[in-house]
């Protein structure tokens, strides 16, 4: 039922641009939230592939790519603290993770199997409790002005937000998390924004009964950070790789999970880390064979 709606939702939106797109056909821009925005793309360069997506000539992310957390709100007693970081940091490396190596630049410089994890700092409600985009963009830009998080042009800032905390552009109802870039002091700083789903299970959480990690919540967000963390990567600034529908890699795939098993809790995964954890993560798209879904490559 929860997928019912949320994949309403999307169609209904996807029913919307595809209208825009038969009338006036240009190409969707993605703007990293899963959906895309009709732009003027005249001037963008384009090379057609044949796997189902495009690439439109801006960089991707080279070399070991950083995870930086900022823990927004009121995180005190949630095992997603513990949680998160075990993802990420294990994620490298992984069969599943090098489907992004399937991304190049202009050059032919392919998305490294490689993420480290940077560290976290925690944000105490600098901007409240109902975030706006600019709002998400502040939290990042704290974070790094005052030192918390080290300044990085090859890093994602994930703004990870509590269970009470909004964010007003579309939280829930549109999208479940997103990633932009921007200038920040100087350098050009990528980064997401994913929501506790714990506030909204039935759009964007999987299991809410049980999860592989015994916290529905951070499960949830495990398989939506690595949905971000694989478009910020593979199209960081927005302008690399997307298809025709505005759909980054990870889109093409989002609430799709192939081959599930059972775990001793009754809950599903279908991804093991190399530290034996299990996860329920959606899959993404293999640029090559013509483009998939799947779990590996
Ligand atoms: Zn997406």
């Amino acid at each position: 039922m929860k997928k019912v709606i949320t994949l309403l939702v999307v169609c209904l939106f996807a029913s919307l641009t595809f209208a825009q797109v038969a009338k006036q056909s240009p190409d969707l821009k993605p703007d990293g939230k899963g959906h895309g925005n009709k732009v003027d793309n005249g001037a963008t360069r384009k090379l057609r592939t044949s796997n189902g997506i495009s690439y439109h000539g801006g960089p991707v992310m080279l070399g070991t790519v950083t995870a930086y957390y900022i823990w927004y709100g009121n995180w005190s007693g949630n095992t997603a603290e513990s949680i998160l970081p075990d993802f990420i940091g294990h994620e490298g490396g992984s069969s599943y993770y090098n489907i992004n190596t399937t991304y190049f630049n202009g050059s032919g410089q392919h998305v490294s199997n490689s993420i480290a994890y940077g560290g976290s700092t925690s944000d105490n409600y600098s901007q409240g409790t109902a975030l706006s985009d600019a709002g998400v963009q502040a939290v990042v830009s704290k974070a790094i002005n005052n030192g918390s998080l080290p300044s990085s042009s090859s890093a994602v800032y994930f703004v990870l937000t509590s269970k009470d905390v909004n964010e007003t552009s579309g939280f829930c109802t549109q999208y479940c998390g997103w990633h932009t870039d921007a200038s920040i002091n100087g350098k050009n700083i990528k980064y997401a924004f994913v929501g506790n789903p714990d506030r909204c299970p039935s759009a964007c959480e999987e299991q809410s009964a049980s999860s592989p990690n015994n916290n529905p919540g951070a499960d949830g967000m495990a398989s939506i950070i690595a949905h971000e963390f694989e478009e910020s990567t593979s199209d960081p600034d927005l302008n690399a790789w997307y298809d025709s529908r505005g759909e980054e890699n990870a889109d093409k795939c989002a609430w799709t999970f192939g081959t599930e098993s059972t775990a001793s809790n009754g809950s599903k995964y279908n991804l093991t880390l190399s530290n034996g954890s299990r996860w329920l993560i959606q899959r993404n798209w293999v640029n090559a064979s013509g483009g998939y879904c799947s779990m590996s490559h």
